[in-house]
């Protein structure tokens, strides 16, 4: 039983098994645990008054042991193309974003999965900001809670948020097991029914993780590729020392025997004169060989001492051109919420700079670009 500092035990923690094993250790049948998991899932209850099927006692004995304890809001920030990024506190002053990215078909769900990032690459804003814990899987699945009820939603009616990527704050699988308890009641028929193709998780590569997701929780995968090389992948993603390039692609075609989709996507930031020449782009033809993929390229959202510059868009159409004629789709991510500094880490940044870091990255980058 995980018990919060109030004593009583979260219920957003729990996949429906898990509720249904703490009914029964509390003494009550398991018929139970579901109503009350479709009440805070389905219904986006926060208190058990609201739950009418239940049992005044019932009731009563839950509000004495559990809680449905959700993060608090600080701000909402509502950009002039539709893209909504919350700010949200999950205690002690530790703020997490989620960012809510609506076009026509679609809503996606951008969700953090730390506070922080430990991996420190060295063009995320993210990791300029140290690594304070790893989320709760409550507190992972309650910004998907939160979005539905921020967006005036509940899941039961139509979706309004149809795709969900762990791709926010912090790497996903390095806080593995509540990453997987989250995404599984995110799937879950129950709650919030989402499709295993439309929930995707991005990592930086942590190769033991990505091996073990395939057997526990296969969604769709996405990488954080950013480099053609290990020589500029360990530079501006230092755990690629530790799982070098040619290993993470074994690993991507082993995660293909099981994934929901027939295709890895990979992640590429543009940054001018680090990894955006043409012969990077020649390179990455050759590492991902025959395997199944996409490439998605992201202009680089700059931020205040980042040290990187994104590549021209004539840079990234010239590095589109040799992706797709060599047959692999290849497509340029859209800016979203620029006027609300949507990107990954970038408002928590502005409030919470742990780290004296960009004057040292801002210096490598030079030396990077001048040794060209
Ligand atoms: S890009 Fe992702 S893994 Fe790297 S520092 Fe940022 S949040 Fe962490």
């Amino acid at each position: 039983m995980k018990e919060l500092k109030s004593g009583k035990v979260n219920l957003l923690d729990y996949t429906l098994n898990g509720l249904e094993e703490f009914f029964i250790q509390i003494g009550e049948p398991k018929f139970r645990a579901k109503q009350v998991f479709r009440w805070i899932h389905l219904n986006g209850a926060s208190t058990f008054e609201v739950m009418s099927d239940v049992s005044k006692t019932l009731k009563a004995k839950l509000s004495e042991i559990a809680e449905i304890r959700v993060p608090q809001l600080i701000s909402e920030h509502i950009a002039s193309d539709g893209v909504v990024k919350w700010i949200l506190e999950v205690g002690e002053g530790n703020k997490i974003e989620t960012v809510y990215i609506p076009e026509n078909e679609r809503g996606t769900l951008c969700i953090s999965s730390q506070v922080g990032c430990a991996l420190e690459c060295q063009f995320c804003s993210t990791g300029r900001q140290g690594f304070n814990r790893n989320l709760t899987a409550g507190e992972v699945v309650s910004q998907l809670w939160w979005a539905n009820q921020s967006l005036g939603h509940t899941p039961k009616e139509e979706k309004i948020i149809t795709n969900v990527v762990m791709m926010g704050m912090g790497e996903p699988l390095a806080n593995y097991d509540n990453v997987v308890t989250a995404m599984k009641i995110m799937l879950d028929d129950n709650a919030y029914n989402l499709s295993k193709r439309k929930l995707t998780l991005s990592t930086s590569g942590m190769i033991p993780g990505i091996d073990r997701l395939k057997n526990d929780c296969p969604v769709s995968l996405a990488v954080s590729l950013h480099a053609s090389n290990d020589e500029v992948r360990s530079e501006i993603i230092p755990l690629n020392k530790k799982y070098p390039i040619k290993e993470l692609m074994a690993a991507c075609s082993r995660y293909l025997s099981a994934s929901p989709r027939d295709f890895i996507t990979f992640e590429y930031v543009m940054l001018q004169n680090v990894n955006d020449k043409l012969q990077h782009a020649r390179e990455l033809i050759k590492i991902v060989g025959n395997m199944p993929c996409k490439f998605n390229l992201i202009p680089f959202n700059p931020f205040p001492n980042a040290g990187f510059e994104s590549s021209s868009r004539d840079q990234i159409l010239q590095f589109q051109k040799i992706l797709r004629n060599a047959g692999f789709i290849t497509t340029i991510r859209k800016t979203r919420g620029e006027d609300i500094d949507a990107a990954c880490g970038q408002l928590v940044g502005k409030v919470n700079d742990k780290t004296k870091r960009q004057e040292k990255w801002r210096t490598i980058a030079i030396q990077q670009v001048s040794s060209k």
